[in-house]
């Protein structure tokens, strides 16, 4: 079982931090180095938005729970500036409202991380822990982060269900589940075995999906209606 615990790469040994083993944890460092664009990236938005988050940015909720959610990454001006998965940006709206319309989340959504709302019985995370530039993150970068996703799927004892909001967040946690995509491939609405629990497939709540009407709210609430279902 991998430790719950804050990674520190801060080597007094001078030598370049490696993902191995010994540093799969759950939540990196929060000058984690080991995507040197992201890295970069996170020190410019630092030098130009000293009053933001402006670092990986950890999960939120209850890693007892039996449900993950598992987003892409943080967006510039929403969790990247707030410290808190999809808050700050429209993608939160469509989701706290969802996530409180089922049970999963309790309180008032303000878009801020000191809102007061909760988690029930669910964790929210991202594939890629740092925001990307244009919200993309390279293969390398979602390959690179992926320990520390994996690491939250294993330290989640009673996990049952995992919604993956968009193709690269499915296909990261396959990668973490030690599944092939060729035997899962994406859909929206799609639910997949994965031993003891299922993942369920959504399109990402971006703006842009539910602008374009790629994704609209009662396609999205039918996703966590089911998980609902499922979970009791
Ligand atoms: S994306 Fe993940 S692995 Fe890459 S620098 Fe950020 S926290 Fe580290």
């Amino acid at each position: 079982m991998t430790t719950i615990s804050t990674i520190d790469n801060d080597s007094a040994s001078g030598q370049p931090p490696r993902a191995d083993a010994a540093l799969l944890r759950t939540e990196p460092n929060r000058n984690c180095p080991l995507c040197p664009r992201l890295s970069g990236f996170r020190d410019s938005a630092r030098a130009r938005e000293p009053e933001w988050f402006n670092s990986p940015v950890p999960s939120f909720g209850d890693h007892n729970g039996r449900l993950l959610i598992v987003g892409l990454a943080p967006g510039l001006q929403g969790a990247n500036r707030t410290g808190r998965p999809f808050t700050g940006d429209f993608a939160g709206d469509l989701l706290y409202a969802t996530l409180i319309e089922y049970g999963f989340a309790k309180g008032i959504y303000q878009a801020r991380p000191d809102d007061g709302l909760t988690l029930v019985d669910c964790l929210i995370g991202n594939a890629v822990r740092c925001v990307p530039p244009q919200n993309k993150p390279l293969p390398a970068e979602i390959n690179t982060c992926r320990p520390f996703l994996a690491a939250t799927i294993e330290t989640m004892p009673r996990l049952r269900a995992i919604v993956a909001l968009g193709r690269v967040a499915h296909e990261s946690t396959l990668k973490a589940l030690g599944l092939r995509s060729s035997a899962a491939p994406f859909g929206h609405g799609a639910i997949h075995p994965a031993g003891a629990l299922k993942l369920y497939d959504s399109y990402h709540c971006s703006r842009y999906n539910t602008n374009t009407g790629v994704l609209t709210p009662e396609m999205f609430r039918r996703v966590f209606a089911t998980v609902r279902k499922e979970l009791g």
